[in-house]
């Protein structure tokens, strides 16, 4: 019997009003595992979340942000104990291979301690007045009920970059988690209640987080338009953010997008090839290429491109594929057999496309054991042309294409010839090609002689133009989406004086 679960709301584990449920399978097992079933919710359930998360919003805002910081702390203990755990139940749910669930674990451990620091922080500014016997000073204050949906490549990291730090600036929170991965962000929100109740005790406050889960159009709708969300945090696929902003923007709610991509590693003639060609396996076919900052385009130097091809091409077949639980493999299943079509459909587009090469994979991988789940060859076309829809559009699979430059500036320009800014690599010994492609690149990351992926909690998290709204996830900055600015002024001169008048 597969285990069955609730959403969170006001402290209660419940079933959805509805009672409809869905399920959650194992893309690397699909017929013989089912992990759980789920509770598939509606309108209702989203209005009672809120309604509670609005109630909770007035306690929760009042406890002192260290005291928060210390829920946060234990958030990441209970985390770091659960470690295994969660990163063996991640694989089961999305597919990718251990080492990287646990990776993502550690970036929600790391993201809580990160926000805990935070709650004896959370500084705001003083500024002197031009009156005298007058002090200005400004504080960071809460926003109210934040709504959270997210994706279901990063199900651990993600929501935590996002409600870590939204807690611990005084906000509560609705989550909406992706329907492909429920049960990670079921644990995250067990543990962070639990935190809750540990640390406040006998003053515990229910709805602080909870949680909805349920379809995108059915939830998330009603979160993004219902008028008690304050502001909502999103990550996911373009045309779904492009409507999140619409609707949620409309109302005039703090909107956070992070979006899609379409990255790039350049690799130039006096570049480290086997640091390089290490980076681009792990940057294009890690998570099977479902990362927002996977390497989906490779744009070589023409003379180290022959070579470099036929290295890549060589270790590309051999990258091992199977279930992430099982050890020795190298990449997972598709999260979905929607999206493994999808990555084929793109495959074809590029089969046809002006005369791009499929250099290897290409197909499904459906041998043996691999026909359980929804495995895919880890695929490369080369001779492959800017603005080709392969080279333009996210693809989201196991798929590199790659490209041929004769110059830094001609490479950049391919870099930064797509809607997408959100990661982006060059691999080169020479300081000062670096350091050009560090100011000319048009994207929110930017590594140097590193894979396109390995983002670190405390950095600037986010992308330019279609990636995102400008907001940034992780580090510091994100402080600032969570708080809203208060100007105080105390006057203690015993008289009105008049700003910009009485002094002038
Ligand atoms: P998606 O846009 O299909 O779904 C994301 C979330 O939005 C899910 O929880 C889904 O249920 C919900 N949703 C769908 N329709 C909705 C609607 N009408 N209203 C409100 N919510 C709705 O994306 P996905 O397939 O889960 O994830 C893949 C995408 O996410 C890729 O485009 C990838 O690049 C992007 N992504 C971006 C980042 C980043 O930080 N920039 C990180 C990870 C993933």
């Amino acid at each position: 019997m597969a285990e069955k679960f609730k959403n969170l709301i006001n402290g209660e584990w419940k079933d959805s009003k509805s009672g409809n449920t869905f399920e959650n399978r194992n893309p690397a097992r699909w017929n013989e595992d089912l992990i759980g079933i789920f509770p598939s919710s509606n309108e209702e359930d989203v209005k009672e979340a809120v309604a509670a998360a609005k109630k909770a919003f007035e306690k929760w805002r009042l406890v002192p942000a260290p005291k928060r910081g210390d829920i946060l702390k234990l958030v990441g203990d209970k985390m770091n104990d659960r470690k295994d755990e969660i990163a063996f139940e991640m694989t089961r749910e999305m597919g990718k291979v251990l080492a990287e669930t646990k990776g993502d674990t550690q970036e929600g451990i790391d993201t809580a301690y990160y926000a805990a620091s935070e709650g004896r922080r959370l500084f705001g500014h003083n500024a002197p007045s031009e009156l005298p016997d007058k002090l200005n000073l400004s504080f960071r204050a809460p926003i109210g009920v934040g709504g959270f949906i997210t994706p279901w490549n990063f199900p651990m990291a993600i929501p935590t970059w996002k409600m870590f730090p939204a807690l611990v600036c005084g906000n509560t929170c609705v989550f909406k988690p992706a329907e492909l991965t429920p049960k990670t962000a079921a644990t995250l929100v067990e543990i962070i209640d639990e935190a809750i109740k540990e640390v406040l005790g006998k003053d515990y406050i229910p709805g602080v987080i909870n949680i909805v889960h349920g379809k995108g159009r059915i939830v998330g709708e009603a979160m993004i338009g219902h008028p008690d969300v304050d502001l909502i945090s999103f990550t996911g696929s373009t045309l779904v953010g492009k409507r999140i902003n619409e609707v949620a923007g409309g109302s005039l709610k703090r909107v956070s997008l992070e979006l899609g991509g379409k990255n790039a590693q350049i690799v130039m003639d006096d570049a480290n090839l086997e640091l390089a060609l290490d980076a681009v396996l792990w940057g294009a076919f890690g998570t099977t290429g479902q990362r927002c900052t996977a390497t989906s385009r490779l744009i070589l130097h023409k003379d180290i491109h022959d070579e470099f091809v036929a290295k890549l091409a060589e270790r590309a077949k051999k990258l091992r594929l199977g279930y992430g639980n099982d050890g020795n493999v190298d990449v997972g299943p598709c999260v979905s057999e929607s999206q493994r079509a999808s990555v084929h459909e793109y495959v074809e587009i590029g089969k046809n496309e002006d005369k791009a090469t499929l250099l290897c994979g290409g197909e499904f991988a459906d041998k043996g054991d691999l026909a359980k789940g929804w495995f895919y060859k880890p695929t490369i076309f080369t001779d492959v042309k800017p603005g080709m829809r392969i080279e333009q559009e996210e693809i989201f699979g196991p798929v590199l294409s790659v490209l041929k430059c004769g110059s830094l500036e001609e490479g950049i320009d391919i870099l930064n010839g797509t809607k997408y800014g959100l990661s982006s690599s060059v691999f080169t010994q020479d300081v000062n090609a670096a350091c050009r492609a560090i100011r000319d690149i048009k994207a929110g990351i930017t590594y140097i002689n590193g894979a396109t992926i390995g983002a670190e909690a405390h950095m600037p998290f986010g992308g330019v133009k279609q990636t995102g709204n400008g907001h940034r996830e992780g580090g510091w900055t994100v402080y600032d989406f969570y708080t809203e600015w208060k100007a105080v002024y105390i006057d203690y001169s015993g008289k009105l004086q008049r700003a910009q008048i009485d002094n002038y």
